[in-house]
């Protein structure tokens, strides 16, 4: 019974690669984490040899004994973690993903070509919540249900007020909150009314603060959504999976869309692995975690405003900023090249008014995955120097070099401030 190692060489090195790639730099993606070994064990381990199609008690599989106990306690989990009534709520831990659960839910609710709005992406929301342009259907929810999405206002901030005016336009049957790229909190119970104005359900996607909402440090959209869902893997620190939680009217409908009208056997080895970041998510060490990854992202926002720059909304309630580079006259994506040279991670992201997700004007960052590195303000005030240096360097490039890319990117190889900053990252 070989390792991997001595199975499967190759695989094994672009293995340690990757680790020492996750441990050399600064991960700056808001979406990402680092998981404890506690969650790798599970996803590693055997439940990921189980077939157990259907729901505890209610399998088409034999010896699901195990797994039924396993699934159960991942729910129990869930909703304890999570503060939902399990007299008024049901969770569904079955979903692969965040897309899937948001699709699952959209399947399970609302009749094909049926009308859901949420934020538009490039206002911050995410693609499995419709996104089209005039020419292409991006996502397949936009394919398969008719979507329009609601923005931000002129600072920034969600437009409840138009969002509301578009729902009387539209009338959607599911309205949807929640984002990839904002930097603050949601109003749920202004959602809520728009919503009812229009007789819409309301579905809160919480994949990206779910940590901070266990830890108690974000609005819960329990008093007011219908359904909420997330992924496990963001700020929650779990594997990759989804969670779809619902209040029991619509339960049935959600897990018949999940199995068996999309999926077939459930990932037990990530539900295995979900279980263990909920249990870790509800101790008290799990809590100062959240709340150092609040401090940092807010030290991050004001270290770069004080070093002049610009952030959407001037700053953070949440583990994301939004870097809006427009002001200096730079992309997202030449400030991505040059930091993916610095071992510094963090993404292009589109803001408000762009044209193109591929050369967008913002960067978005975030804290969850330094923070669990252990990083305080002191580290927080380094990264913010760093970001500022690569800034700097991007404009002499881009001065030299003229706008196109690849003679912008062919700058960066040979910049000997890339190849410093790199060094002293690592
Ligand atoms: N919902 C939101 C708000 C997200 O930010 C994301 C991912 O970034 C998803 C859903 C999709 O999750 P996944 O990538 O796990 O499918």
């Amino acid at each position: 019974n070989l390792g991997m190692a001595e199975r499967d060489p190759e695989m094994h090195a672009l293995l340690q690669e990757e680790v020492k790639r996750q441990n050399d730099g600064i991960i700056l993606i808001a979406s990402e984490n680092f998981t404890s070994k506690a969650v790798m064990q599970a996803v590693g381990s055997h439940l990921l040899n189980k077939y157990s199609e259907g729901y505890p008690g209610v399998r088409y599989y034999g010896g699901c004994r195990v797994i039924d106990k396993i699934e159960t306690l991942c729910q129990q989990r869930a909703l304890k973690a999570y503060g939902a009534d399990p007299e008024k709520w049901n969770v569904n831990v079955q979903a692969l993903s965040g897309a899937p659960a948001n699709f699952a839910v959209y399947t399970g609710l609302v009749p094909p070509g049926g009308r859901l709005m949420g934020l538009d992406l490039t206002c911050g929301g995410h693609l499995s919540h419709g996104f089209q342009t005039p020419t292409r259907k991006v996502s397949a929810t936009s394919m398969f249900w008719d979507t329009r999405s609601y923005r931000l206002n002129k600072d920034g901030f969600i437009d409840y007020d138009s969002a509301y005016e578009l729902a009387q336009e539209f009338k959607p049957d599911m309205l949807i909150c929640g984002y990839s790229a904002y930097p603050r909190d949601l109003d749920y119970k202004r959602f809520r009314e728009i919503a009812d104005s229009v007789g819409a359900l309301l579905l809160a996607d919480v994949a990206h603060f779910s940590g901070l909402l266990v830890s108690g440090l974000m609005n819960s959209p329990l008093e007011y959504a219908d359904i909420m869902t997330s992924t496990t893997h963001k700020s929650l620190r779990g594997p990759r999976g989804g969670l779809i939680f619902s209040r029991k009217e619509f339960s049935d409908a959600i897990d018949d869309a999940v199995f068996p009208k999309m999926q077939g056997g459930p990932h037990n080895q990530t539900i295995g692995g979900i279980s263990v970041a909920l249990h870790e998510a509800m101790q008290p060490e799990f809590k100062e975690y959240s709340k150092q990854v609040l401090k940092n992202s807010k030290k991050l926002a004001d270290s770069l405003m004080k070093r002049g720059h610009t952030l959407v909304t001037n700053g953070t309630d949440n583990h994301i900023i939004l870097w809006n580079l427009r002001p200096h006259g730079l992309t997202g994506s030449k400030y991505e090249s040059i930091s993916n040279h610095t071992n510094v991670t963090l993404n292009k992201n589109t803001i408000s008014g762009d044209k193109s997700a591929l050369t967008p004007h913002g960067i978005r960052l975030g804290t969850p995955a330094c923070t669990t590195r252990g990083y305080t303000e002191d580290h927080i005030e380094d990264v913010a120097e760093f970001l500022d240096r690569i800034c700097k360097e991007a404009l002499k490039i881009q001065k030299e070099r003229g706008k196109k890319l690849a003679a912008f990117n062919q700058g960066v190889e040979e910049s000997d401030e890339v190849k410093k900053i790199s060094l002293e990252v690592s």
